[in-house]
């Protein structure tokens, strides 16, 4: 992968970034997000966010050397930290970590956040907290996306803030995706049969054991029975 090639992933988080956006892209690595939407004439503005001096060098000399010194800005700070009220940001990608620490990462930076930018997410596990928070701080998902790509499974999530009243998610919504689960892909599938073979090896294993926990063994099968009716029939509540 480089600024001209991206992966699959990062290619279809490039598709939710509107053209002219001012964008920061937190946790970028090499930056090539930016870099490559910079170089496709997308966007003239962003700024490239790290917290670890390597990856925030890799971004630097990513910049310098796609001569894009004047439109892509990497800073070396935690989170949402990078973006100041000035930059004028109206999209915020973070790709590439878990759920939990996209979360904290949104979390901590509410007060930036204040001017509502378009959120677009690619946690790599714990969608389903991302998409507790996002319910519960009055962003809308609109969009969602599940992929298979060189052996693992990402998720994409774009959520805009929204002023009027939000309908709770169900455990469902928040488990599968809402859109995700009415719209069974191949990498939907995939991830949740993974999940089912993954709790009955665990029941297996249990099972041998000498003193047999038969609570959390029921509670795998039950949760193998749930995913298996939402793979059955992922539109019933
Ligand atoms: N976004 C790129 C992608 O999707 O290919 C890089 C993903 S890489 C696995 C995750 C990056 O996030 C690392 O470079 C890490 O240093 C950075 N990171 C983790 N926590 C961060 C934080 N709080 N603020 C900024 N960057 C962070």
């Amino acid at each position: 992968m480089d600024a001209h090639h991206l992966s699959n992933r990062l290619l279809k988080v490039a598709n939710y970034v509107p053209r002219n956006a001012r964008l920061a892209d937190i946790g970028s690595d090499h930056a090539y997000l930016p870099a490559y939407l910079a170089l496709n004439h997308q966007i003239n503005f962003a700024i490239a966010g790290e917290v670890v001096r390597g990856p925030y060098l890799n971004a630097v000399n990513e910049v310098k050397k796609e001569n894009l010194e004047d439109r892509i800005f990497p800073r070396l700070a935690d989170g949402l930290d990078a973006i100041k009220f000035s930059d004028q940001v109206d999209t915020i990608t973070i790709c590439g970590m878990g759920g939990m620490l996209i979360k904290e990462i949104l979390e901590k930076g509410q007060k930036i956040i204040e001017t509502h930018p378009l959120l677009i997410l690619q946690p790599n596990v714990g969608s389903d907290i991302l998409r507790a928070w996002l319910n519960s701080h009055q962003y809308e998902i609109l969009n969602e996306e599940i992929l298979s790509e060189d052996g693992h499974i990402y998720e994409i999530i774009v959520a805009r803030y929204t002023p009027k009243l939000l309908v709770k998610l169900s455990g469902k919504d928040l488990m599968f995706g809402q859109y995700l689960r009415h719209h069974q892909n191949a990498a939907f599938k995939e991830k949740w049969e993974k999940e089912i073979q993954k709790n009955q090896k665990a029941i297996s294993q249990m099972q041998k054991a000498n003193h047999v926990p038969k609570n959390r063994i029921s509670q795998l099968q039950q949760e193998n029975d749930y995913i298996e009716g939402v793979l059955k029939d992922g539109k019933s509540n």
